[in-house]
């Protein structure tokens, strides 16, 4: 009887656990409008360093929600439940927009620092978004160069062929395509071979452990060697200390990205943190 009621308790605990999982849920995807409308969502900038020069070009805008309610809630737990439900174009685009209005104001203040966006690839069969997307890019004073599509991937997508064309045509426009989470799922060779790009960003996941892993340190080694082969610049994201900076400038490594070189931060912290700096 007691290892029943126990199972019991536990059943109990566990749906009412499954019951605030969907209820916020249900919450996040009835509050987007407003938190998009109301600014909860804003953009937090993560600095990329050059190899070679040691100096931070470019920067990653990555989504930040403060939730009057949940307290800041981490894309973890809004990005993929926003794919799922196709919410994510809304999403993706008040992310695009502020980081325009973020790009110009470094610009006026004598610094290009080239932004990139993260897009699903699934965005890249949605007409509509594609095209709200570069009319906000045209109507903005941003140089499209200073503008990069980080692709993520995230479910399989049906038409590889279609979603290439749409990034020649953005690449055409002079915005710069990288190949995010290289690596990962689907993110691999097809894509190197078919998606017409500029860049690879090799995980985190291979990144991370390159100094006390061999087999990580060969992979990342090789596909570097592979992707200057094909005449693709690589970042290396997830780069945590001088060792693995160190080891990565020996590969021939051209961008780093990590808490070495600095976490995400807001704009303005951004602009004074970075582009303060003797070095620009
Ligand atoms: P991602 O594109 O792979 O972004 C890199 C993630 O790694 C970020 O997490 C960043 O804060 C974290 N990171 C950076 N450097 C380090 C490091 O040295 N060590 C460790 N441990 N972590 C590091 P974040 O901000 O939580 O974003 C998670 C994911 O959510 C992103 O992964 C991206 O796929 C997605 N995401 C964020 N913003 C957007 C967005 O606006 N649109 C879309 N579609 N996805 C987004
Ligand atoms: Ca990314
Ligand atoms: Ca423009
Ligand atoms: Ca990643």
């Amino acid at each position: 009887a007691t290892k029943a009621m126990e199972l019991g308790y536990r059943w109990l605990a566990y749906s009412s656990d499954l019951n605030a999982i969907v209820h916020e849920k249900l919450q996040i995807l009835n509050d987007l409008d407003q938190a998009i409308a109301e600014g909860q969502i804003w953009v937090a900038y993560q600095p990329k360093m050059d190899v070679r020069t040691r100096h931070i070009a470019s920067a990653e805008a990555l989504a930040r929600w403060h939730h009057p309610e949940l307290g800041t809630i981490g894309p973890d737990r809004f990005i993929p439940l926003l794919e799922q439900e196709g919410r994510i174009a809304d999403l993706t685009l008040h992310i695009l927009k502020s980081a325009l209005v973020d790009i110009a104001n470094w610009s006026l203040q004598g610094h290009d620092i080239n932004c990139s966006i993260n897009v699903s690839v699934a965005l890249l069969g949605d007409n509509r978004f594609i095209s709200d997307a570069l009319e906000a890019i045209s109507r903005s004073t941003v140089d499209n160069a200073l503008l990069t599509f980080e692709i993520t991937e995230t479910a399989s997508i049906q038409d590889l062929e279609a979603a290439a064309r749409v990034l020649s045509d953005l690449r055409a426009q002079g915005i710069k395509i990288s190949i995010d989470d290289y690596g990962t799922g689907q993110s691999s060779l097809t894509y190197l071979r078919d998606f017409p790009a500029d860049e690879i960003k090799i995980d985190q996941t291979f990144v991370r452990a390159i100094i006390a892993n061999e087999a990580d340190r060969v992979m990342v080694g090789s596909t570097i060697a592979m992707a200057h082969k094909m005449h693709f610049k690589v970042v290396a994201e997830g780069v945590e200390d001088e060792d693995t900076l160190t080891l990565l400038s020996s590969y021939g490594c051209d961008v780093v990205q990590g808490w070495h070189i600095g976490k995400p931060i807001d704009a303005n912290a951004f602009g004074q943190a970075f582009l303060s700096c003797s070095q620009f």
